[in-house]
Protein backbone atom coordinates (compact mmCIF):
# COMPACT_ATOMS: atom_id res chain seq x y z
CA UNK A 1 0.00 0.00 0.00
CA UNK A 2 1.33 3.37 -1.01
CA UNK A 3 0.06 5.77 1.38
CA UNK A 4 -1.88 3.96 4.49
CA UNK A 5 -1.76 6.50 7.03
CA UNK A 6 -3.72 9.19 4.70
CA UNK A 7 -5.85 6.35 4.35
CA UNK A 8 -6.08 5.87 8.13
CA UNK A 9 -6.43 9.67 8.72
CA UNK A 10 -9.68 10.57 6.79
CA UNK A 11 -11.14 7.80 9.23
CA UNK A 12 -13.79 5.10 8.64
CA UNK A 13 -11.32 2.49 9.04
CA UNK A 14 -12.49 0.47 11.92
CA UNK A 15 -9.65 -2.09 13.41
CA UNK A 16 -12.13 -5.10 14.54
CA UNK A 17 -11.59 -7.53 17.84
CA UNK A 18 -9.72 -9.97 15.12
CA UNK A 19 -7.21 -7.14 14.55
CA UNK A 20 -6.37 -9.12 10.96
CA UNK A 21 -9.68 -6.95 9.38
CA UNK A 22 -11.08 -3.89 9.56
CA UNK A 23 -14.72 -2.74 9.36
CA UNK A 24 -15.35 0.36 6.17
CA UNK A 25 -17.82 2.85 7.51
CA UNK A 26 -19.12 4.90 4.31
CA UNK A 27 -20.06 8.62 3.84
CA UNK A 28 -24.03 8.82 3.31
CA UNK A 29 -25.37 12.04 3.78
CA UNK A 30 -29.32 11.38 4.44
CA UNK A 31 -29.10 7.51 4.45
CA UNK A 32 -29.92 7.51 0.65
CA UNK A 33 -28.60 5.56 -2.53
CA UNK A 34 -29.18 4.50 -5.68
CA UNK A 35 -29.93 1.06 -6.89
CA UNK A 36 -27.08 1.10 -8.32
CA UNK A 37 -25.28 2.35 -5.31
CA UNK A 38 -26.47 -0.46 -4.02
CA UNK A 39 -25.51 -2.98 -6.28
CA UNK A 40 -22.05 -1.88 -6.49
CA UNK A 41 -21.62 -1.96 -2.43
CA UNK A 42 -23.19 -5.44 -2.80
CA UNK A 43 -20.57 -6.26 -5.04
CA UNK A 44 -17.49 -4.32 -3.14
CA UNK A 45 -18.93 -6.12 -0.09
CA UNK A 46 -19.08 -9.40 -2.03
CA UNK A 47 -15.60 -8.78 -2.98
CA UNK A 48 -13.89 -7.29 -0.17
CA UNK A 49 -15.58 -8.39 2.03
CA UNK A 50 -17.60 -11.59 4.17
CA UNK A 51 -20.38 -10.79 2.01
CA UNK A 52 -22.64 -8.59 4.64
CA UNK A 53 -23.21 -4.63 5.11
CA UNK A 54 -24.43 -3.43 8.46
CA UNK A 55 -26.38 -0.54 8.69
CA UNK A 56 -25.86 1.67 11.04
CA UNK A 57 -28.09 4.13 13.83
CA UNK A 58 -27.01 7.10 11.70
CA UNK A 59 -28.29 5.72 8.23
CA UNK A 60 -25.00 4.89 6.70
CA UNK A 61 -23.21 1.73 5.95
CA UNK A 62 -20.78 -0.91 6.79
CA UNK A 63 -18.44 -2.98 5.00
CA UNK A 64 -17.07 -5.71 7.58
CA UNK A 65 -14.14 -7.93 7.49
CA UNK A 66 -12.19 -6.15 5.23
CA UNK A 67 -8.36 -6.83 4.97
CA UNK A 68 -5.78 -4.26 4.83
CA UNK A 69 -4.07 -5.46 1.72
CA UNK A 70 -7.52 -4.13 -0.01
CA UNK A 71 -8.29 -0.81 1.63
CA UNK A 72 -6.54 1.11 -1.02
CA UNK A 73 -8.25 -0.01 -4.33
CA UNK A 74 -11.87 -0.43 -2.27
CA UNK A 75 -11.19 2.80 -0.82
CA UNK A 76 -11.11 4.23 -4.76
CA UNK A 77 -14.43 2.18 -5.68
CA UNK A 78 -15.67 3.40 -2.96
CA UNK A 79 -15.08 7.30 -3.98
CA UNK A 80 -15.94 6.45 -7.49
CA UNK A 81 -19.73 5.15 -6.27
CA UNK A 82 -20.43 8.27 -3.98
CA UNK A 83 -19.88 6.25 -0.83
CA UNK A 84 -16.75 7.18 0.34
CA UNK A 85 -15.23 5.93 3.34
CA UNK A 86 -15.53 8.25 6.49
CA UNK A 87 -18.46 9.60 9.78
CA UNK A 88 -16.13 8.30 11.90
CA UNK A 89 -13.39 10.06 13.39
CA UNK A 90 -13.70 13.56 15.56
CA UNK A 91 -15.42 15.14 12.12
CA UNK A 92 -19.34 15.97 11.22
CA UNK A 93 -19.99 12.52 10.79
CA UNK A 94 -23.36 11.15 8.48
CA UNK A 95 -26.15 13.88 8.19
CA UNK A 96 -29.18 11.91 8.75
CA UNK A 97 -32.44 12.84 7.78
CA UNK A 98 -36.02 12.17 8.20
CA UNK A 99 -37.91 11.47 4.47
CA UNK A 100 -39.30 15.31 5.16
CA UNK A 101 -41.62 16.64 2.03
CA UNK A 102 -40.37 14.38 -0.65
CA UNK A 103 -42.40 11.36 1.15
CA UNK A 104 -43.88 12.32 4.70
CA UNK A 105 -47.74 13.98 4.37
CA UNK A 106 -46.48 15.79 8.12
CA UNK A 107 -43.40 16.87 6.54
CA UNK A 108 -42.85 20.85 6.77
CA UNK A 109 -39.78 21.09 5.10
CA UNK A 110 -37.50 19.71 2.74
CA UNK A 111 -35.13 17.45 4.84
CA UNK A 112 -32.54 15.24 2.18
CA UNK A 113 -31.17 17.78 0.22
CA UNK A 114 -30.61 20.09 2.67
CA UNK A 115 -28.47 16.82 4.93
CA UNK A 116 -26.83 16.85 1.77
CA UNK A 117 -25.99 20.74 1.23
CA UNK A 118 -25.17 20.26 5.03
CA UNK A 119 -22.67 17.55 4.01
CA UNK A 120 -21.27 19.37 1.45
CA UNK A 121 -20.40 22.62 3.46
CA UNK A 122 -19.04 21.06 6.48
CA UNK A 123 -17.77 17.26 5.62
CA UNK A 124 -14.07 17.07 5.96
CA UNK A 125 -13.53 19.81 8.30
CA UNK A 126 -11.22 18.94 11.43
CA UNK A 127 -12.95 19.59 14.48
CA UNK A 128 -11.92 18.50 17.43
CA UNK A 129 -14.97 16.55 18.78
CA UNK A 130 -17.41 14.60 17.25
CA UNK A 131 -20.02 16.45 15.17
CA UNK A 132 -23.55 14.97 14.81
CA UNK A 133 -26.27 16.66 13.00
CA UNK A 134 -29.93 15.42 12.57
CA UNK A 135 -32.76 16.93 10.22
CA UNK A 136 -36.45 16.75 11.18
CA UNK A 137 -38.78 17.73 9.16
CA UNK A 138 -41.49 18.38 11.53
CA UNK A 139 -42.35 18.68 15.95
CA UNK A 140 -42.46 15.14 15.71
CA UNK A 141 -38.77 14.77 15.58
CA UNK A 142 -38.82 11.16 14.12
CA UNK A 143 -35.06 11.09 14.19
CA UNK A 144 -34.18 12.44 17.68
CA UNK A 145 -32.34 15.77 16.37
CA UNK A 146 -32.29 17.53 20.04
CA UNK A 147 -30.41 14.34 20.73
CA UNK A 148 -27.71 15.27 18.82
CA UNK A 149 -25.12 18.12 18.71
CA UNK A 150 -27.18 20.13 16.06
CA UNK A 151 -30.61 19.72 15.17
CA UNK A 152 -32.35 21.25 12.87
CA UNK A 153 -36.42 20.85 13.00
CA UNK A 154 -38.93 22.06 10.72
CA UNK A 155 -42.19 24.15 11.57
CA UNK A 156 -44.78 26.50 10.66
CA UNK A 157 -46.87 28.44 12.47
CA UNK A 158 -51.09 27.74 11.28
CA UNK A 159 -52.46 30.97 10.23
CA UNK A 160 -56.69 30.99 10.49
CA UNK A 161 -58.88 32.01 7.93
CA UNK A 162 -61.06 34.59 10.00
CA UNK A 163 -64.66 34.13 9.96
CA UNK A 164 -64.89 31.12 8.11
CA UNK A 165 -64.77 28.61 10.43
CA UNK A 166 -67.97 25.73 11.29
CA UNK A 167 -66.89 25.33 14.46
CA UNK A 168 -66.75 21.49 13.85
CA UNK A 169 -63.66 20.43 15.69
CA UNK A 170 -61.58 18.63 13.75
CA UNK A 171 -58.41 20.41 14.29
CA UNK A 172 -59.24 20.29 17.67
CA UNK A 173 -59.12 17.02 17.77
CA UNK A 174 -56.01 16.40 15.84
CA UNK A 175 -54.03 19.01 18.03
CA UNK A 176 -51.76 16.79 20.27
CA UNK A 177 -50.56 19.84 22.00
CA UNK A 178 -54.45 20.83 23.08
CA UNK A 179 -53.39 23.86 21.36
CA UNK A 180 -57.22 24.35 19.82
CA UNK A 181 -60.38 25.54 21.63
CA UNK A 182 -63.51 26.05 20.52
CA UNK A 183 -64.81 29.49 21.28
CA UNK A 184 -68.30 30.74 19.93
CA UNK A 185 -68.41 28.33 18.01
CA UNK A 186 -65.13 28.84 16.16
CA UNK A 187 -61.52 27.43 17.12
CA UNK A 188 -59.29 29.37 18.71
CA UNK A 189 -55.21 29.07 19.05
CA UNK A 190 -53.48 28.72 22.36
CA UNK A 191 -50.15 30.45 21.25
CA UNK A 192 -48.62 29.82 24.28
CA UNK A 193 -48.96 25.96 23.93
CA UNK A 194 -48.61 25.75 19.90
CA UNK A 195 -45.46 24.07 18.81
CA UNK A 196 -45.51 24.66 15.48
CA UNK A 197 -46.05 21.10 13.97
CA UNK A 198 -48.35 22.33 11.44
CA UNK A 199 -50.35 18.75 11.68
CA UNK A 200 -53.88 21.04 12.18
CA UNK A 201 -53.11 22.65 8.63
CA UNK A 202 -53.62 19.27 7.50
CA UNK A 203 -56.82 18.61 9.22
CA UNK A 204 -59.31 21.29 8.39
CA UNK A 205 -61.54 19.53 5.71
CA UNK A 206 -62.38 22.94 4.39
CA UNK A 207 -58.75 24.17 4.13
CA UNK A 208 -59.35 27.09 6.46
CA UNK A 209 -56.04 26.61 8.56
CA UNK A 210 -53.12 28.25 6.44
CA UNK A 211 -49.15 27.43 6.97
CA UNK A 212 -47.22 30.51 7.93
CA UNK A 213 -44.02 31.28 8.08
CA UNK A 214 -42.27 28.26 7.38
CA UNK A 215 -38.98 28.62 9.52
CA UNK A 216 -36.14 26.08 10.54
CA UNK A 217 -35.39 25.71 14.47
CA UNK A 218 -31.68 24.55 15.13
CA UNK A 219 -30.77 23.55 18.58
CA UNK A 220 -27.54 22.67 19.96
CA UNK A 221 -25.79 20.27 22.37
CA UNK A 222 -27.68 17.17 22.25
CA UNK A 223 -26.16 13.94 22.11
CA UNK A 224 -27.68 9.86 23.20
CA UNK A 225 -25.40 7.62 24.42
CA UNK A 226 -24.79 7.27 28.32
CA UNK A 227 -26.06 10.48 29.85
CA UNK A 228 -28.02 11.65 27.10
CA UNK A 229 -28.89 15.59 26.68
CA UNK A 230 -31.35 17.40 25.02
CA UNK A 231 -30.00 20.09 22.95
CA UNK A 232 -31.35 23.58 23.33
CA UNK A 233 -32.46 25.96 21.15
CA UNK A 234 -29.74 28.09 19.51
CA UNK A 235 -31.88 30.33 16.74
CA UNK A 236 -34.99 30.18 14.25
CA UNK A 237 -34.01 31.04 10.44
CA UNK A 238 -36.02 30.89 7.80
CA UNK A 239 -34.63 29.43 4.67
CA UNK A 240 -32.05 26.30 3.81
CA UNK A 241 -29.27 28.73 3.10
CA UNK A 242 -29.67 30.45 6.15
CA UNK A 243 -29.47 26.62 8.59
CA UNK A 244 -26.39 25.53 6.15
CA UNK A 245 -24.60 29.17 7.00
CA UNK A 246 -25.81 29.03 11.00
CA UNK A 247 -24.60 24.94 10.55
CA UNK A 248 -21.24 26.20 9.32
CA UNK A 249 -21.07 28.72 11.67
CA UNK A 250 -21.56 26.30 14.32
CA UNK A 251 -19.24 23.83 13.14
CA UNK A 252 -15.97 26.37 12.77
CA UNK A 253 -16.91 27.86 16.44
CA UNK A 254 -16.42 24.17 17.43
CA UNK A 255 -13.09 24.31 15.10
CA UNK A 256 -11.62 27.30 16.84
CA UNK A 257 -12.78 26.70 20.10
CA UNK A 258 -13.58 23.53 21.38
CA UNK A 259 -11.28 21.23 23.57
CA UNK A 260 -10.61 17.58 22.17
CA UNK A 261 -12.38 14.44 23.54
CA UNK A 262 -14.95 16.20 25.15
CA UNK A 263 -18.57 16.23 23.74
CA UNK A 264 -20.02 19.12 23.08
CA UNK A 265 -22.73 19.53 25.73
CA UNK A 266 -20.06 19.43 28.20
CA UNK A 267 -18.60 21.83 26.95
CA UNK A 268 -21.59 24.42 26.76
CA UNK A 269 -22.09 23.39 30.22
CA UNK A 270 -18.55 24.77 31.00
CA UNK A 271 -18.74 28.26 29.23
CA UNK A 272 -22.15 28.52 29.19
CA UNK A 273 -25.01 28.40 26.95
CA UNK A 274 -25.47 32.40 26.51
CA UNK A 275 -21.27 32.74 26.04
CA UNK A 276 -21.52 30.20 23.35
CA UNK A 277 -24.53 31.45 21.40
CA UNK A 278 -22.75 34.90 21.65
CA UNK A 279 -19.70 33.65 20.30
CA UNK A 280 -21.65 31.79 17.24
CA UNK A 281 -23.11 35.76 16.51
CA UNK A 282 -19.45 36.94 16.76
CA UNK A 283 -18.17 34.23 14.12
CA UNK A 284 -21.80 35.63 12.27
CA UNK A 285 -20.47 39.49 12.60
CA UNK A 286 -17.08 38.36 11.11
CA UNK A 287 -18.93 37.21 8.07
CA UNK A 288 -20.89 40.40 7.60
CA UNK A 289 -18.61 42.64 5.18
S1 LIG B 1 -40.16 14.08 11.71
FE1 LIG B 1 -42.10 14.73 10.87
S2 LIG B 1 -41.67 14.99 8.70
FE2 LIG B 1 -40.06 13.72 9.53
S3 LIG B 1 -40.75 11.61 9.23
FE3 LIG B 1 -41.36 12.24 11.27
S4 LIG B 1 -43.45 12.94 11.01
FE4 LIG B 1 -42.52 12.93 9.00
S1 LIG C 1 -49.51 23.67 14.80
FE1 LIG C 1 -49.55 21.75 15.95
S2 LIG C 1 -49.43 22.37 18.09
FE2 LIG C 1 -49.99 24.19 16.92
S3 LIG C 1 -52.18 24.23 16.99
FE3 LIG C 1 -51.65 23.15 15.12
S4 LIG C 1 -51.65 20.99 15.70
FE4 LIG C 1 -51.59 22.19 17.58
S1 LIG D 1 -61.11 22.05 11.35
FE1 LIG D 1 -61.38 23.96 10.22
S2 LIG D 1 -63.56 24.36 10.20
FE2 LIG D 1 -63.20 22.77 11.74
S3 LIG D 1 -62.94 23.93 13.67
FE3 LIG D 1 -60.91 23.71 12.82
S4 LIG D 1 -60.57 25.53 11.58
FE4 LIG D 1 -62.77 25.41 11.99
Amino acid sequence: MKDESALHARGGIITERNTDFATLRLRIPAGVLSACQLRRLADLADGYGDGTVHLTMRQTMEIPHVRPDSFEVIARALEENNTPIGAERDEVVNVIACPGTERCKYANIETIDLARTIDRRVAGIRVPTKVRIAVSGCTYMCNSPLLNEIGIIGRIRPLRTPGLCTGCGTCVEYCRQCAISLRNGVSVLDERRCVQCGICVHSCPYNLLKPEYEHYQIAVGGRRGMEPRVGRELVTVETPEAVVEVVYRIVYWIYRTAWSGRLLADQLDEIGFDAFREGIRKEFAGNEE
